[in-house]
This record gives structure tokens, C-alpha cells and sequence, in this order.
């Protein structure tokens, strides 16, 4: 039987939203299965950073992969704007990792320098500025800012309007959402593979997981290994106010709205979605210091979420050698790589070269036996 979908894409998140919008437009005949409203997503609660900086110790190659993604973003914003007439709120201006003391500023300058050091590493421009030169960019610092790291390649976007762009570019490429379709499991059939859903079964030439820290469960059914956990993570968000932070930093930006966002904490081993006053009031506290005009403005929103973050942070895409035609597609900063994934992974899974094209990101890399 010929299944009436050339791929099923499993979760509708960032993540495989983009690879589904960008299946699409290969031409290929694409579903994509996802839960109800009522999902965890990682892809509604983040902080909507385009970030370079940080990226890629321990892996080049992840540097470069970010990078490529923050250039293509600005042909990216303005395809979905042509296709679906929404503003996806891109800027560029570059970002900020803002220090509150000498040791957190040396820190800082030696991770980046760290990340430079290595050998394939290509050199990721940034500077580490004292805090004459940050208050030159942003005057509203306070006086506790000792200085701060600045890598022209960061930005920001409104990933809430993101997540809308992807999903409605992708139904106008022809492809079908499927909510209310759970997949409980996943089979290598003659043909392809079979998902068994909440709706019942849907049948598919290829198969692509990407359903956020759910792949985890369903990798091993065709002979993948996901290797996410959940980290959790909490956001503050203030009232709106009149511009004043012209550019990101990675725990204060204002959104395009006026809305300032408090970001963002780290938590391991914490599978609730509660939000901890304890945490909330840290994140504040340091958010005043570097910026004390906060002080006068009322918080309107709080949220806690779960990030799906992969074994070494890096991303993973990889092909079953068991069952050639299912991949998996994980990744911890799926707004900074959507455009990666619509124009560069997805043509690649559409072509079955993932393993060949990006060896890098495979999963064989936590295979203890190439562990050296
Ligand atoms: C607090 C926080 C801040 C962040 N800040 C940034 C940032 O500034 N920049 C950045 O680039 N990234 C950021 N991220 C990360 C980014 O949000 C994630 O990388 C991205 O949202 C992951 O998308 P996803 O599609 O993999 O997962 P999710 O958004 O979790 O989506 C998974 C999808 O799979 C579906 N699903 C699950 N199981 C099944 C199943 N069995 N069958 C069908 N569907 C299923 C779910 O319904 C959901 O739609 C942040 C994350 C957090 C939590």
C-alpha cells in the first residue's frame, strides 16, 4: 500500500514545524502529528534570542551551524513575511552578556577565549567591555555592572509570532497539521513506517522525531537514541515599557511590544512546571542591578518551562541505521536554528543525506564505544 504521506513529521514545536515547513516546500507531501493545546512546549515559553555567542565549545562545528542560522535569518524573516504577511520582529543588533562582578567578568572573558582556542574553531568576533564602554551602547545600566561580553552576531525575534509564522508558512506549502494526534508508537512497516496516534494510524514513507523530550521514548522504537532531558527554565515578564533596550542580553530584552523579559533560570532534575518565588526573586534581583529602572515597573507574567536539552547541549540529527528513513532532530535552541532546519536540514532529510552531510550531529557521538 503506497502511505498516503511521503513524511510524518512527529511534533509540532519549533523544531518540527520548520523541518515540516521546509519538507514542504521540497514538494514533498508532509503531516505533521502533533498533540492538543494542552502540550508542553518549550517552543511558547523561551526567550526568544538569535545567540551565537556561547556556542560550540566542545564542538566547532555547533558555532558554525549557529552562525550560518543568525545569517540566514534575515532572508528567513522576510520569506514568512511574504508568505503569511507576519512580522517575525528580527533584529540584529548584536548582544550582551552583562557581568555583575570582576570574577563573573573574568569568567566570561575566559570561556569565550576558551571557545576561540580551539583548533577548527572558526574565530567568533566579540569583545569583553568594561563598563564605560557598555554604558556608551546602553545608558540605562546600573553601576553594578562591571562590564560585559559583545558578540555583533546575536539578535532577538518574537518567537511567540515564530511559532504562528512556521505553522501557518507550513500549511500554505500544502502541508497538513494533524492535532490531537499523539503518537503513542512508532513501526517500521513494508514501505515505511506506521504511527499510531491518538486519531488513529497514519502511514508514511520517512519519519522524522522531533517531538521535543517526548523523542527520548519514541527513538528507540526504530532504532534511534534521543539522549534529552528536560532542564527547567523561568521567565519574568514586566508591563510594557517605552524603548530603552535597543539591544539583547541574555537574561534582560525588551520585546518588540515594549515588555521587558527576565530570564532566564537553569534548573536540573525539576519536572514541574510550577514557578518558585525563590528562583524568580534571584532572577529579579540581578535584572534590577543591571538595569534599575526595573525597580518602578510591575511584573505581569511568570512561566517555567522545560528546555529539551540534549546530552552535550549540541544539537542532534541523525538517520536509523536499523531503519533507514526515520530521523531525529533534537536541539536546545530551536529559535536561533529555525532557519537551519527549514532550508538546510529538511532538504537534507528529504534526500535521506543527514549522516553523510552532517556526521557531526549524529548520534554516534555518545556511543560509549567511540569514547576515547
Ligand atoms: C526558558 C527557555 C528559554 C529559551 N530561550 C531560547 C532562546 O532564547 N533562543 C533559542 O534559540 N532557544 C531558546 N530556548 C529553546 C527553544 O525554546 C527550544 O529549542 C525549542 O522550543 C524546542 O522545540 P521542540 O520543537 O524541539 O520542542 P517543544 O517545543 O517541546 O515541542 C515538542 C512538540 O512535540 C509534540 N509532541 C510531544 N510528544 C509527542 C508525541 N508523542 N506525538 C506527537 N507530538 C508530540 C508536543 O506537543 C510539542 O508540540 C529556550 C527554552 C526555554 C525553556
Amino acid at each position: 500500500m503506497t502511505p498516503e504521506y511521503d513524511i510524518a513529521v512527529i511534533g509540532g514545536g519549533l523544531v518540527g514545524t520548520a523541518i515540516a515547513y521546509g519538507l514542504a516546500k521540497t514538494g514533498q507531501r508532509v503531516a505533521l502529528l502533533d498533540e492538543d493545546d494542552r502540550a508542553r512546549r518549550a517552543s511558547v515559553a523561551n526567550f526568544s534570542l538569535i545567540w551565537v555567542q556561547t556556542k560550540g565549545l566542545g564542538m566547532p562545528e555547533y558555532s558554525d551551524w549557529s552562525r550560518g542560522a543568525a545569517d540566514l535569518w534575515p532572508a528567513f524573516r522576510d520569506e514568512i513575511a511574504a508568505l503569511t504577511e507576519i512580522d517575525l520582529a528580527f533584529t540584529r543588533p548584536g548582544g550582551f552578556h552583562l557581568c555583575l562582578s570582576e570574577a563573573e567578568l573574568e569568567a566570561r572573558a575566559s570561556h569565550l577565549a576558551r571557545i576561540n582556542a580551539q583548533p577548527t574553531m572558526t574565530p567568533l568576533p566579540y569583545e569583553i567591555l568594561g563598563h564605560n564602554a557598555v554604558r556608551e551602547m546602553m545608558p540605562d545600566i546600573g553601576p553594578e555592572v562591571v562590564g560585559a561580553s559583545y558578540c555583533p552576531l546575536d539578535g532577538q525575534c518574537n518567537s511567540m509570532r515564530l511559532f504562528w509564522g512556521l505553522h501557518t508558512a507550513f500549511g500554505r506549502a500544502g502541508g497538513h497539521y494533524l492535532s490531537n494526534h499523539r503518537v503513542e508508537t512508532l513501526v517500521a512497516s513494508a514501505g515505511g513506517f506506521l504511527a499510531r496516534t491518538d486519531a488513529g494510524p497514519i502511514a508514511a514513507g520517512k519519519v522524522v522525531i522531533a517531538a521535543g523530550n517526548d523523542s527520548q521514548r519514541l527513538a528507540p522504537m526504530v532504532g534511534l537514541n534521543a539522549q534529552v532531558r528536560p532542564q527547567r527554565g523561568q521567565v519574568l515578564v514586566t508591563e510594557r515599557m517605552k524603548p530603552f533596550l535597543h539591544y539583547p542580553t541574555i537574561t534582560v530584552r525588551q520585546a518588540d511590544e515594549g515588555s521587558v523579559m527576565l530570564g532566564d533560570s537553569i534548573e536540573e532534575g525539576n519536572p514541574s512546571l510550577t514557578v518558585g518565588t525563590d528562583v524568580l526573586a534571584k532572577m529579579a534581583d540581578r535584572a534590577m542591578r543591571m538595569f534599575p529602572g526595573l525597580g518602578n515597573v510591575n511584573i505581569v507574567r511568570t512561566w517555567s518551562a522545560q528546555r529539551v536539552m540534549t546530552r552535550d547541549g549540541c544539537p542532534v540529527y541523525d538517520e536509523s541505521r536499523e531503519h533507514p528513513g526515520a530521523f531525529i532532530a533534537n536541539c536546545h535552541s530551536g529559535v536561533t536554528l529555525a532557519p537551519r532546519h527549514a532550508q538546510t536540514l529538511a532538504p537534507l532529510i528529504a534526500a535521506s543525506r543527514v549522516s553523510t552531510e552532517l556526521p557531526v550531529f549524529g548520534t554516534g557521538r555518545f556511543d560509549v564505544s567511540t569514547v576515547h
